[in-house]
């Protein structure tokens, strides 16, 4: 088994004022994100990490969301995307326990693709996710009974990121849609619209109606928005007649952070930047940026990008933060002046994967999330659709 280096745990000075620390205090005020990174824990713990997974050899096999941080990624087996982290997952049946250090949904989505001996665990279980919980099974199931009332529930097929419930991935599977993530979102809503005349798009609006536009040539007026807290989705009959695109109004907090200023801001600060960011942000960010791509494809692109480039990254920060530390010859700044790191992502910190692996070492399964066998079976043939995706 290879085990990823330990990583200095500190951030380098330079690595946060590149990335926003300080650039402007004013407007780190009164902003959510608390401006500065989570404090490290104590490395004692580093110790007994190690130990504990020593303990449990090959027993164990632990996940890193590339948005962790790196206390937590230097213990990870493999880093990378909520998807590709799930198919690694199953490519090690041997592997009893599998640690997911990222989110609730992500490791719902491990569970759906791993064997029935395979035991799924997340260190911290209030480790969710903001853009996950914007769609409820109920919510998406009173949409339906909308669209069903509005006539157009036969002509809709639904197409769900990766960043939804196992609840959610069933419901698509069942009603004969897919999954997508962001690098083949636009091959999904290909297919999709090779089976009907719409799309249910859950629960990012952003990536929704960023492929559409961007990828598809769809207009924005083609899309309409489906708000869960209105009756009837605020929409009336008609505008859901004539829409193509039906976006479910969620988003992902941290990317729809990023605004156009941001993106003016940087092109002011650093003559020659390339703006490259992620489709969860929003259009006009999208729209006004150079590059826009996954997590795997903003990875790439850096690596790949010349000595001496210059570039503003609109996606989370410890990804950016570690990405740039990586490429000292290349000025890698993030997109908004305020640091701002996924919380809820960030809850799995070292003290949470030491009781984890500890307790798995000792003989005690904790945290471990299941997915029922229905919601498993309709979930996975919404993901084997994706799969099979041309
Ligand atoms: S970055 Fe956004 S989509 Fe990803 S886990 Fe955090 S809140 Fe959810």
């Amino acid at each position: 088994m290879t085990t990823a280096q330990p990583l200095d745990v500190q951030p380098t000075p330079l690595a946060l004022l590149l990335l926003g620390r300080e650039a402007d205090p004013k407007s780190e005020r009164g902003v959510e994100c608390p401006g500065d990174l989570p404090s490290p824990s104590d490395p004692d713990l580093v110790e007994r990490a190690r130990a504990a997974k020593e303990k449990l050899g090959d027993k164990v096999f632990v996940l890193g969301h590339h948005y962790q941080r790196d206390e937590v990624i230097q213990f990870a087996d493999v880093t990378g995307d909520s998807f590709k982290l799930a198919r690694d997952a199953a490519a090690k049946p041997e592997a009893e326990y599998i640690v997911f250090c990222g989110v609730h949904f992500m490791a719902e989505s491990a569970d759906i693709l791993t064997t029935d001996d395979q035991k799924v665990v997340l260190p911290d279980l209030a480790a969710g996710c903001s853009m996950a919980d914007m769609a409820t099974a109920e919510q998406v199931a009173e949409c339906w009974d909308v669209l069903t009332e509005a006539g157009v529930a036969e002509q809709v097929v639904p197409v769900s990121y990766m960043n939804s419930s196992a609840d959610i991935k069933a419901f698509t599977g069942k009603h004969g849609g897919t999954i997508c993530t962001s690098s083949n979102a636009k091959r999904a809503l290909d297919w999709a619209f090779e089976q009907g005349e719409k799309v249910l798009f859950l629960p990012d609006q952003h990536l929704g109606r960023n492929t559409a536009v961007r990828d598809m040539g769809l207009s924005l007026d083609d899309c309409v928005l489906y708000n869960p807290h209105k009756p009837n989705g605020g929409l009336t009959v008609e505008e859901l007649r004539n829409a193509k695109m039906i976006l479910w109004r969620g988003h992902c907090s941290v990317h729809g952070r990023f605004s156009l200023d941001s993106v003016n801001d940087v092109r002011e600060r650093i003559p020659g930047v390339n703006v490259l960011v992620h489709p969860e942000c929003k259009h006009e960010v999208v729209a006004a940026a150079d590059y826009v791509g996954s997590t795997e494809y903003i990875i790439n692109t850096l690596d790949a990008a010349p000595a001496g480039s210059k570039w503003a990254i609109g996606t989370e920060l410890n990804l950016v933060r570690r990405v740039a530390n990586a490429h000292p010859d290349k000025e890698i700044v993030f997109l908004d002046k305020t640091v701002c790191f996924c919380s809820t992502m960030n809850r799995i910190d070292l003290p949470h994967l030491v009781w984890t692996l500890e307790s798995l070492a000792e003989g005690n399964l904790v945290n471990q999330i299941r997915v029922d066998e229905e919601t498993e079976s309709f979930a996975k043939l919404a993901l084997e659709r994706m799969l099979a995706l041309p």
